[in-house]
């Protein structure tokens, strides 16, 4: 959360917002006063006050693999350190760190009632496992390799699956994301359309279209619940018949309708 100048509030350690209004950032220790007030609060949105259904916190998991020696890299031909995905329904994505490991990610963890996020929610071993023989059944080479490290977090996904950034001039308040989980590059790209925003400069980046889109709110419990994690069900189950039949399955592009994602 950034809400700017003219600070009111003494500081503290950790001062969460729990609602935002005009001109105003709202914390337990005091209010904080500023023209414009961002919100970059990804995830975290829906505890704000009033913001519930603005976006769904999905959780993203991932594993790291011990460091691999060089002969294993040119093997799986990721020597170059490409990113890499395979276009499944409920994504996985890998690519080489720094320190030679290969680290890759997924979907596929349960959404939590109420949009609740939890540091025990970073873990699922059902998943962790799945996402490892993912990655074994992409390069088998890989079969003996060890697992060291296992990690999660909630990415912010939006009713319609677009990312967004804007600004409202009336009331000053403006928002950076969702960034619909990829939000490495996305973040600083929406730092600088904000920038362009609030200074009021028509450059290319006011006009892209993820600027001043607004996204539908989604449905409220138990609604939210049932759909999301029926969708992550029905996503997964189309991708093991797609595996096995090597043909696009129906029911992915007939719920792909239904919530409208992609
Ligand atoms: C396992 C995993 C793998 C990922 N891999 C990729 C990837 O490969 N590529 C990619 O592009 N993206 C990836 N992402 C997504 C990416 O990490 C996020 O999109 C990005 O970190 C969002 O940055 P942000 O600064 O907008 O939000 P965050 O980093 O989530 O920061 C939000 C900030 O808001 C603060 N905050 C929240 N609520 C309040 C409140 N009420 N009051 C005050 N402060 C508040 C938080 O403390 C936090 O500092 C991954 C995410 C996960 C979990």
């Amino acid at each position: 959360m950034y809400a700017a100048r003219h600070a009111k509030a003494k500081p503290v350690a950790k001062p969460t917002v729990t609602e935002i209004a005009p001109g105003k950032a709202i914390t337990p220790h005091g209010v904080i006063t500023a023209p414009y007030v961002v919100r970059a609060t990804e995830a975290y949105t829906g505890t704000i006050h009033g913001l519930r259904r603005t976006v769904a916190p999905i959780y993203s998991l991932a594993i790291a693999t011990e460091p691999l020696p060089d002969e294993v890299w040119a093997e799986l031909n990721l020597a170059t350190r490409p990113a890499f995905n395979d276009l499944r329904h409920v994504r996985v994505w890998g690519q080489r760190t720094a320190t030679g490991r290969i680290v890759f990610g997924g979907r596929g963890a349960p959404y939590h009632f109420g949009s609740l996020i939890r540091a025990r929610y970073d873990t699922h071993e059902h998943i962790h496992q799945g996402l490892q023989q993912a990655l074994i059944d992409l390069f088998p080479q890989l079969s003996t390799v060890r697992v060291t490290h296992k990690w999660g977090g909630p990415v912010a996904i939006p009713r319609d699956w677009h990312p967004s950034v804007g600004l409202d001039h009336a009331s000053g308040l403006a928002w950076t994301g969702p960034y619909v989980g990829d939000g490495v590059a996305t973040s600083n790209l929406a730092g600088r359309i904000i920038r362009d925003l609030i200074l009021e400069r028509d450059t290319d980046l006011t006009t892209l279209p993820i600027t001043n889109h607004r996204s539908p709110k989604w449905e409220p419990e138990p609604i939210r619940w049932i759909g999301i994690n029926a969708g992550i069900r029905v996503m997964g189950s189309a991708d093991r018949s797609e595996a096995r039949h090597a043909r696009p399955s129906r029911r992915a592009r007939m719920f792909g309708k239904l919530i409208g994602g992609h």
